[in-house]
């Protein structure tokens, strides 16, 4: 399976022309830059083991560890810190992030508690609801409501609101849902989904059409639905799965597939579409180009 995905990688053709790039940071961890500005979602690279979890022993963001990627995303890259649900392994790591680039943290009310919690100022959050625009930038960011996917035991785990300032380190039953957000990037090369958790709700993306949906598949339960509502619907010409990585062991072990995730029947579903959309995958912690899509699809490149 992992040889597939490799099979699948999208790669650095095109790289410096005007465009934008994608860095993936494992689970819906992406950074889409075009060089000028830069959209950092989701960023989570403490990873915190099984047993942390488990033992619901208190997470302690590894600061040295979120310095080196923010120095080697590019500091002053980051124009924003952007987090789609405050579950630990989106929403942890996110307010240190905004700390080492002096940018804001945007996000439910949850999120900006969490970010008070790490000790960023109040003119460094933002508090957004669904159907809120944002615009960094060339790029414009709406924020759709969306559902968490049912991803542990058909259950969403942690839900309820972070009503007070979440201060770390804390067990990651502290980092409650939130609500949660699908973000539409709409950017002069293309316009892209971040899709980070694997529910939605039917007719969300009515009239919506996208060129790129990174795609959260963990959890998805369904995985013809989930293809219909999401990519299908967006009408979306490349599909990225993202949220595959198994998050409990650290980066440098390089990719592994969390286990559950079903990686195999995944693709197999995707491949019953391959005349709608075409699926790459991204290389862990390596930039590459995303849009202009023909940068990205080469002519003539067969996927299967
Ligand atoms: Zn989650």
């Amino acid at each position: 399976m992992k040889k597939h995905y490799k099979s699948l990688l999208m790669d650095k053709n095109g790289l410096g022309q005007e465009g934008v790039r994608l860095t993936w940071l494992g689970t819906a961890g992406i950074f889409i830059t075009d060089g000028k500005t830069g959209i950092l979602i989701d960023p989570y690279v403490s990873r915190f083991s099984l047993s942390t979890i488990a033992f619901r022993l208190p997470l302690k963001p590894d600061r040295a560890l979120i310095r080196n990627w923010a120095e080697k995303l590019g500091r002053e890259k980051i124009t924003a810190v952007i987090v789609s649900h405050s579950h630990f392994d989106h929403a942890a790591d996110a307010p240190f992030f905004a700390i080492e680039a002096g940018a804001p943290l945007v996000g439910t009310e949850s999120t900006v508690n969490v970010g008070r919690g790490a000790g960023l100022e109040e003119s460094k959050l933002i508090a957004v609801k669904p159907g809120q625009t944002i615009t960094f930038g060339d790029f414009t960011i709406e924020f759709i409501e969306s559902v968490h996917g049912a991803a542990v035991l058909g259950r969403v785990p942690f839900p309820g609101t972070i009503d007070q300032p979440l201060v770390p380190p804390a067990a990651a039953g502290k980092y409650r849902l939130g609500g949660v957000f699908a973000l539409l990037i709409e950017h002069p090369a293309g316009t892209i989904l971040h899709h980070g958790s694997a529910g939605f709700k039917p007719g969300m993306y009515d009239g919506i059409s996208v060129d790129v949906v990174l795609l959260g598949i963990s959890g998805r339960g369904n995985t013809d639905r989930y293809l219909e509502n999401v990519a299908l619907k967006t009408r979306a010409k490349l599909v990225v799965p993202i949220h595959v990585d198994n998050f409990l062991k650290p980066l440098k072990d390089g990719m592994s597939f969390l286990p559950m995730v079903k990686f195999g029947e995944f693709c197999r579903k995707a491949q019953q579409h391959r005349e709608a959309f075409i699926m790459r995958t991204a290389p862990l912690c390596k930039e590459v180009t995303m849009l202009p899509l023909d940068a990205t699809i080469l002519p003539g490149v067969d996927v299967q």
